[in-house]
């Protein structure tokens, strides 16, 4: 028996194998989920469908987070084929790469605005649309990182995206608390994905943090898809609003990754 044996969950923001949110789906998928996922357009889908149907996925639709009619399209899709949902995984951000490498002064209004959207506005968007689906015991968690609450170099605009996304989580927890839901974030370390290619000097953040944290490295997806599970499941039923750090213990030491 797994930790999510009988459980019905969606994750989104598998883009392909070195996803976080792949990490997320083994883990589920071993501790006996039954998991439903979804992908961005066209070109997603030739990478996302082979991953979901090795997961044993018998739901996978396309959702765009920055479209309100995919949304309620999606979620409808929801509805019919699973009737409820004990869980969701919001894995999912973008900002423009130019924003993730310029002058954190010169955002513009544009950058700023479809970041937030995207990276944290989806979240409240799913979880309402989520909540409606989910009765007492239901979970939700979404991906952040230390960006949120440090200035991280080159992180700039998603930093502010990342803020927004773990008090949005506070004030979901606080709202769906009354129906029984528990809403967390995860705070991972850097992990080499599409989404982090974009972020300007990576691979110097992935060595510093890895330098800085308690376990002298950096962490896996799998470790990250293990920890979600977690939260996830009913061992973690006295947990909500929390930001829970998957990073080998970086955020607690005195390393910086902007300090060399
Ligand atoms: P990834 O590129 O594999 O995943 C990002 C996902 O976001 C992709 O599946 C992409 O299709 C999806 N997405 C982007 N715009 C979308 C839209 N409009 N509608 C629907 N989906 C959309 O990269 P990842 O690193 O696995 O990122 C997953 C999450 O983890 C993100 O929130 C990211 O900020 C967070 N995170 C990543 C790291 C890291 O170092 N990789 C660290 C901490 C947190």
């Amino acid at each position: 028996m797994g930790i999510l044996t009988g459980k019905k969950g969606l994750i989104l923001g598998v883009a392909n194998d070195k996803s976080i949110a792949w990490g997320v789906a083994q883990a589920c998928k071993r501790e006996g989920a039954e998991i439903g996922f979804n992908y961005l357009g066209d070109m997603m889908e030739k990478r996302v469908r082979p991953l979901a149907e090795e997961a044993g996925a018998t739901f996978i639709e396309p959702l765009d987070v920055s479209d309100d009619a995919q949304m309620d399209a999606f979620f409808a899709k929801v509805e019919q084929h699973w009737g409820m949902l004990d869980f969701m995984v919001h894995s999912i951000a973008f900002a423009n790469k130019d924003a993730l490498r310029s002058r954190f002064s010169e955002t513009t209004r544009a950058d700023f605005q479809f970041a937030l959207d995207v990276s944290a506005y989806s979240f409240i968007a799913c979880a309402q649309r989520a909540a409606r689906l989910m009765s007492p015991g239901g979970s939700m968690v979404t991906m952040s990182y230390l960006g949120a609450v440090r200035a991280v170099p080159n992180y700039n605009v998603m930093g502010v995206a990342k803020a927004a996304l773990e008090a949005s989580t506070r004030y979901l927890a606080q709202d769906l608390g009354r129906d029984g839901i528990r809403v967390n974030a995860l705070s991972a370390g850097p992990i080499r994905t599409l989404a982090a290619s974009a972020v300007g000097d990576f691979c110097k953040l992935m060595d510093k943090s890895a330098r800085g944290s308690m376990l002298g490295r950096n962490v896996s997806q799998d470790e990250v898809g293990n920890a979600t599970a977690f939260l996830l499941s009913d061992m973690a039923s006295g947990i909500s609003g929390e930001v829970h750090y998957v990073d080998a213990g970086f955020h607690v030491g005195a390393g910086d990754p902007g300090v060399e």
